[in-house]
C-alpha cells in the first residue's frame, strides 16, 4: 500500500541526514507505527508520504503508482492527516472543522451534515452535543476526537497521525488509544502513526519501525521486538 524505497532527506542547515536510505513497506489496513527519540526523523517522513516535504533522494510507491509523479492534492485526497493541538482551526466550530475538505470536494450541504453527525458518533461525541462548540470549548482529548473525525471526514484510505494523542493527560490517552483499535478493527485504514512512546508503539502498533538519527535501526511486530530486542 505505501512503499520507500532509499528515502533520503537532508535540510540545507544540517550535517546529518534527517531520514537516511529509509525503506519502509506498510502493508493494506495496518498500523505502522514510527518510534524514536525526538529529532530521529519521523516527522519528517510522516511529511515525505503526504508531500508536504519533498524527498532529497528515494521513491515512494502507494498503491503502486509512483507518487512523485501525482499531483499533490489529488494524492492527499487519499490521505487524512492528523497532528496533535494546533491541528484544528480555532475560529470555526467543531461542524465547518470537519466540513473543510467535503466543501473543498463539493460536497452538498445535507450530505455534510449526514456525514459530520456520523464521524462524532465514530469517535464518540454526541453530535447534538458537539457539533457547534468551539475547539476552545472542548477539552483536550474532545478536540483529539474532532481531529481523528476531521481526517476522516471523506473516509481517505490512508491515516497519518502525528503523536495525535500526545497532548492530553495520561488517563485520556489510555481512553483515546483504546477508542482508536476499536474503531481501527472496523474502519481498516493502512496508518502511519508517529510517537516517541516506545508503550504506546507496542499496543496500537501491528508494525513498528524503530529510527534513530534518521534512520531505521528495526522494523517487525510488537511481538518480535519484546522478544527480540
Ligand atoms: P522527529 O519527528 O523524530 O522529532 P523530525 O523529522 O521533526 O524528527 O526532525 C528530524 C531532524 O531534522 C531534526 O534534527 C530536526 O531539527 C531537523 N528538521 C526538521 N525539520 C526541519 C526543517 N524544516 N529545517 C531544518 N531542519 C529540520
Ligand atoms: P494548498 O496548500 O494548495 O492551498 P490546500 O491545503 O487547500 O492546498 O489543500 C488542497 C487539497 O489537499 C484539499 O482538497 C485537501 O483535501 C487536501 N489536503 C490538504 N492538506 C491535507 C492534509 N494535511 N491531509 C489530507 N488532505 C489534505
Amino acid at each position: 500500500m505505501i512503499r520507500l524505497e532509499g528515502i533520503s532527506k537532508v535540510y540545507p542547515n544540517m550535517d546529518r541526514p534527517a531520514v537516511k536510505e529509509l525503506n519502509l513497506h506498510i502493508e493494506e489496513g495496518e498500523i505502522c507505527i514510527l518510534v524514536g527519540p525526538s529529532g530521529c526523523g519521523k516527522t519528517t517522513t510522516l511529511k515525505i508520504i503526504n508531500r508536504l516535504i519533498e524527498p532529497s533522494s528515494g521513491k515512494i510507491y502507494i498503491n503502486g503508482k509512483d507518487a512523485m509523479k501525482e499531483d499533490p492534492n489529488e494524492l492527499r485526497q487519499n490521505i487524512g492527516y492528523v497532528i496533535q493541538q494546533i491541528g484544528l482551526f480555532p475560529h470555526m466550530t467543531v461542524y465547518e472543522n470537519i466540513a473543510t475538505v467535503p466543501r473543498l470536494r463539493d460536497w452538498d450541504e445535507g450530505r455534510i451534515r449526514k456525514r459530520v453527525d456520523e464521524l462524532l458518533e465514530m469517535v464518540e461525541l454526541d453530535p447534538e452535543e458537539n457539533r457547534y462548540k468551539y475547539p476552545m470549548e472542548l477539552s483536550g482529548g474532545q478536540r483529539q476526537r474532532v481531529g481523528v473525525a476531521r481526517a476522516m471526514a471523506i473516509d481517505p484510505p490512508i491515516m497519518l497521525m502525528d503523536e495525535p494523542f500526545g497532548a492530553v493527560d495520561p488517563i485520556t490517552r489510555t481512553q483515546l488509544q483504546n477508542e482508536f483499535l476499536k474503531l481501527q478493527r472496523k474502519i481498516k485504514k493502512t496508518i502511519v502513526f508517529v510517537t516517541h512512546d516506545i508503550d504506546e508503539a507496542i499496543k496500537m502498533g501491528d508494525k513498528i519501525a524503530i529510527m534513530n538519527q534518521g534512520e531505521l535501526v528495526q522494523f517487525d511486530t510488537p511481538a518480535n521486538i519484546l522478544f527480540n530486542p
